[in-house]
């Protein structure tokens, strides 16, 4: 700027002219050379600039608000399309006779006739349904799987409990005794639970269809808390031990018997002789075994013993009863065979009682899950 001004200054022409030597100049000409000498050169470009920017911002703004003016219109658009279809979604008694579509950024309104109304009304209907049916068909195929894999549960169970007669162990110390009484019920039998009830202890009967005069013994042994089982309906060793059709039928003969006395059928057996009798070889050659196998394929628990009292042979007094138990008696549980249709059997039993209670023995009655005592089946 500086060397601009410099210029200037040193121009002859420049200042000298207009005083002196050029007075008839004509008066538009003077005045632009007064302009030219009152207005500096540098003076002339700011403006130049000053104007393309006020028009350049111009445009931006304009550029600006013309994009937000078309941003907004959008947005009301879309809402505009989206209420319209929400109405027409709703359900059917609030469907609109106007159907609004958006077609090329334009909302376009059909006046729908009577006829549409209906069959829109009708489609959304049938899709209604459609879509319950469904729901209802899902709901239904859960429910039948859960419970498919209840009833699954169920058996495994029901099989690890059964198993688990076989392989239940009674912890050593534990001294339970259960007392067990075969071929009842007879003469006897309610002398013996009056004694049971006397000490408050709870015993199992193997019971016959044989003696039906003391039938309603069994239904008081089971209401007094003691457990029934199943030792065939005969006891003939020819019949029970014919083939397997006769066992499973001297089975359902005793049960009946239980069942009119007690309401339900009983799942603990305990096979005539014990399952180590050699006598079913005479009549059938691996009964016990197949017999054994079936048994637990219906759910029973077949029991042995593992203390025997010998009132069937060899003790013929109370005395040697209560000797053969009491000697016999074992630390974890005692699984003891006497004979209820013996009355010197039945008379030990209160003696054996006091003993037990006397030196810390448990006497509880047997259930499908109560240690078996199983013998080693010989046929
Ligand atoms: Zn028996």
């Amino acid at each position: 700027m500086d060397k601009e001004n410099n210029e200037v200054a040193s121009n002859p022409e420049t200042v000298m002219e207009p005083v002196v030597e050029m007075p008839a100049q004509a008066p538009e000409e003077a005045a632009v050379v007064q302009e030219t000498l009152e207005v500096p050169k540098e003076k002339k470009q700011p403006s130049r600039l000053h104007g393309f920017l006020v028009i350049f911002f111009a445009t931006l703004v304009t550029m600006i608000v013309t994009f937000l003016v078309v941003i907004v219109s959008n947005i009301n658009l879309a809402s505009t399309v989206k209420t319209a279809k929400e109405n027409a979604n709703e359900s059917s008694d609030k469907y609109q006779d106007i159907r609004m579509t958006f077609v090329d950024g334009k909302i376009t309104k059909e006046y729908l006739s009577e006829d549409e109304i209906k069959a829109e009304n009708e489609r959304i209907a049938k899709l209604e349904a459609e879509k319950k049916a469904e729901e209802e068909a899902k709901k239904k195929a859960e429910e039948e799987k859960k419970k498919a894999e209840e009833a699954k549960k169920k058996q495994q169970s029901q099989k690890k409990s059964s198993s688990n007669a076989s392989t239940y162990k009674v912890p050593s110390g534990a001294k339970i005794v259960y007392l067990t009484f075969d071929d009842g019920p007879g003469p006897y039998t309610s002398r013996l639970l009056d004694v049971l009830k006397k000490y408050n202890v709870k015993a199992t009967f193997f019971v016959t269809c044989n003696r039906a005069q003391y039938r309603n013994v069994i239904a008081r042994a089971y209401k007094e808390g003691h457990s029934i089982g199943a030792h065939s309906c005969s006891h003939d060793y020819a019949k029970v031990y014919k083939n397997d059709g006769a066992f499973f039928s001297e089975l359902q003969g005793v049960q009946n018997v239980i069942k009119s006395a007690t309401g339900s059928e009983t799942r603990l057996f305990r096979f005539p002789g014990g399952s180590s009798n050699t006598v079913s070889k005479k009549y059938n050659k691996g009964i016990v075994s197949r017999a054994a196998k079936e048994l637990g394929k219906r759910g029973y628990a077949y029991f042995d013993w593992n203390v025997s009292s010998g009132d069937a042979g060899g003790a013929n007094n109370a005395n040697a009863v209560y000797n053969n138990v009491v000697r016999n008696l074992k630390g974890n549980y005692s699984v003891v065979l006497q004979h209820d249709i013996k009355s010197f059997s039945v008379d030990a039993v209160e003696r054996i009682i006091q003993y037990g209670l006397k030196n810390g023995f448990t006497f509880k009655a047997l259930d499908t899950s109560s240690p078996t005592a199983h013998h080693r089946i010989s046929n």
